[in-house]
């Protein structure tokens, strides 16, 4: 009998996005996306209690910290809506969002607007460093690094 492989995400073939770690950082905010798309359509189906509204609009709230105050407003078509297509998702994790000014700086890692780039090698673990270097060559510790870029690296040490 022959074998069937069925991708586990169809819409994006065999390769999850995390399965690439210079992504890490997109990946982790596609997760949050598709996460709180599929926890809102269990919700409506009486599947997942309400609660989840509440944690999936947390930890939207920490992967996209530069939405500030638009974030329940920006969250709410994710988790209400219908199933995104995988464009718009990786349209919305790509464009900066938020009420960013013209000024603001952005992270040269994830190119997100972020308040507070943390520059230099002070307080940069040795294998963070390298691993950020490995997925983006040429970049130095002076150009900075958001605190959620910071965050994933570790993360995936
Ligand atoms: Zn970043």
């Amino acid at each position: 009998m022959a074998k069937v492989a069925l991708p586990l995400y169809p819409q994006l073939g065999t390769q999850h996005p995390a399965a690439r770690p210079q992504h890490a950082a997109r990946a982790l905010k596609y997760r949050v996306l598709w996460d709180a798309s599929i926890d809102g359509r269990l919700c409506r189906e009486g599947l997942l209690g309400t609660r989840a509204r509440a944690v999936r609009l947390l930890e939207w709230a920490r992967a996209f910290p530069m939405l500030r105050e638009e974030t329940p407003a920006a969250f709410a078509p994710w988790f209400d809506g219908p199933r995104p297509t995988h464009a718009a998702i990786v349209a919305f994790i790509q464009e900066p969002l938020g009420p960013g000014t013209a000024d603001e700086a952005r992270c040269p890692l994830c190119r997100l607007p972020t308040c507070v780039l943390e520059r230099g090698p002070a307080g940069l673990d040795r294998d963070v460093r390298r691993a950020i270097e490995r997925d983006h060559p040429g970049w130095r510790p002076e150009q900075g690094r958001c605190a959620r870029c910071a965050e994933v690296y570790e993360a995936f040490q």
